[in-house]
């Protein structure tokens, strides 16, 4: 109780910026123990196929549970790794846990199966050497690189730096996909999308959630399908909540959607259980819109 009255009497002279600052010091230095007290945990939300319900793609999506503080979101403590460095370690684990499961799958469920896993611009453009490491990892279980693609965000293209470029060929050549995330949101100027070699986009969030027929996100969203499949390019709708949303993209010709609708982000163990349980769990006829 002393204790407790002590913390409350400093937090009460201390102003807000301080007690911000102070908690992402505490955060990041219990992140660098992190990795060793086996606390990651790799989730995954299943990538639904609309116009069959089939299930052959997952995201990747990591979580900290945290021993007093319970489970942390990668938005507030990816940021630290960033800035710690920390993110490197954290990524080969990401990659090497997302490969375990992509090999697993790829044998027991489904032949074509992928995991789609996450990379922030510094992972993205960090010196090669760890690469090399990855495609040896890939070669030595002999899994083809189909079985990864790796989810980057536009802002990366934008200000396309050398390595960003040979980062991307090389990942080509090693047949991982390559997924822009939250596409949208960030300063899409578009051209990069005939300059490097991209094989989806995700649709953000905050178009999928304002769907309506008429709507200006529905006409953006339209437009988005149409351009992608142009290009070539597959297009996954994220954040899909309601059957209205999935039915609205569906007739657009959106390829896959992901979201509340279908399932939360996952223990491996319970997504390893929804998909032996039924390849195409979400299979219900998708209704015609218009
Ligand atoms: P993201 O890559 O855009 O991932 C999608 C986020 O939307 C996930 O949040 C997911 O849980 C959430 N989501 C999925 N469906 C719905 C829905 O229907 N409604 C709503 N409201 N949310 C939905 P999460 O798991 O908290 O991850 C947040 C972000 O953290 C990710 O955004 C990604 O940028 C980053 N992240 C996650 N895992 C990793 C990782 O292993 N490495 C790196 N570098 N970043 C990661
Ligand atoms: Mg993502
Ligand atoms: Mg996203
Ligand atoms: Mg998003």
């Amino acid at each position: 109780a002393a204790k407790g009255a002590g913390r409350n009497r400093y937090s009460y002279f201390t102003p807000t910026l301080q007690v911000a600052a102070l908690n992402r010091m505490r955060l990041t230095n219990d992140l660098r123990g992190a990795l060793k007290a086996r606390q990651f945990e790799l989730y995954f939300q299943p990538i639904v196929h609309l116009a069959s319900g089939a299930i052959h793609k997952a995201e990747a999506l990591i979580r900290w549970n945290h021993p007093q503080r319970g489970v942390v979101s990668p938005l507030e403590f990816i940021p630290l790794a960033e800035a710690s460095g920390l993110i490197i370690d954290i990524g080969d684990w990401v990659f090497h846990e997302s490969v375990r499961w992509a090999r697993l799958w790829r044998q027991e469920c489904h032949p074509d199966f992928q995991v789609s896993l996450n990379q922030s611009p510094l992972e993205f453009q960090r010196e090669g050497g760890a690469y090399q490491g990855w495609l040896r990892h890939l070669e030595a279980l002999a899994l083809p690189g189909q079985a990864l693609v790796v989810e980057i965000t536009e802002g990366l293209l934008l200000d396309a730096s050398s390595a960003v470029s040979t980062r991307l060929l090389q990942l080509r050549d090693a047949g991982i996909q390559v997924a822009l995330d939250d596409f949208g949101t960030g300063y899409s100027s578009l051209s990069y999308l005939k300059k490097f070699d991209i094989d989806y986009l995700k649709i953000d969030r905050s178009f999928t959630c304002n769907l309506a027929p008429e709507s200006s996100d529905m006409a953006l969203s339209e437009a988005i399908i149409v351009m992608a499949h142009k290009l070539d390019l597959h297009v996954i709708a994220e954040g899909v909540e309601t059957p209205e949303q999935r039915d609205l993209l569906a007739a657009a010709g959106c390829d896959y959607g992901q979201g509340y609708l279908f399932a939360k982000p996952m223990p491996a163990a319970a997504f390893d259980a929804l998909l032996r349980d039924n390849a195409m769990p979400f299979a219900e006829p998708i209704v015609k819109v218009n």
